[in-house]
Parts: structure tokens; C-alpha cells; sequence
């Protein structure tokens, strides 16, 4: 069974499934950085989607996405303010 959704289970595109360079913010206000993270981020909601087994090894625990670029390319994904 695959474990990544193929499409956004919010608004239903398609996820662009690569490495990214990617913040997190935990529960607690500090931000985590993680880089050449596997995940499918969906461009429409700026929200990267990370592997359960992932947020383990990486600690992440409640941590949301807050941030993410593609790691191959030189493509900037900004939530501009
Ligand atoms: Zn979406």
C-alpha cells in the first residue's frame, strides 16, 4: 500500500512528490529545520505532507510545515506576508 496520498487531501491536487528543504513549527514555538526531507508538498496549500514513519525519525512529533523548498531545484516557494 503506498503511504503517501497522491493527492491533496485538502483541496484535492496533485502532490509534487521530492526532497525538500523544509521548517517546521513544534508545539512548544521553536522552529525545526529539515533538509532533503522526501515528502509531497501541494503547491496550492503550501503544505508539505511528510511520512508518519519520517516524523519519527526526525522528532517532528506534533510539528507543522510551515516552510518548503524543493532540495533539487532552485524553485522558491514563499508565503509572502
Ligand atoms: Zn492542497
Amino acid at each position: 500500500m503506498p503511504s503517501r496520498p497522491a493527492c491533496c487531501p485538502v483541496c484535492g491536487d496533485l502532490l509534487d512528490v521530492s526532497s525538500y528543504d523544509a521548517a517546521f513549527r513544534m508545539p512548544d514555538g521553536t522552529e525545526l529545520l529539515c533538509f532533503a526531507v522526501p515528502g509531497s508538498l501541494c503547491a496550492t496549500c503550501s503544505q508539505l505532507y511528510v511520512e508518519p514513519d519520517l516524523i519519527d525519525a526526525l522528532d517532528l512529533g506534533e510539528g507543522r510545515c510551515i516552510f518548503a523548498i524543493e532540495s533539487d531545484t532552485m524553485l522558491v516557494e514563499r508565503a509572502s506576508s
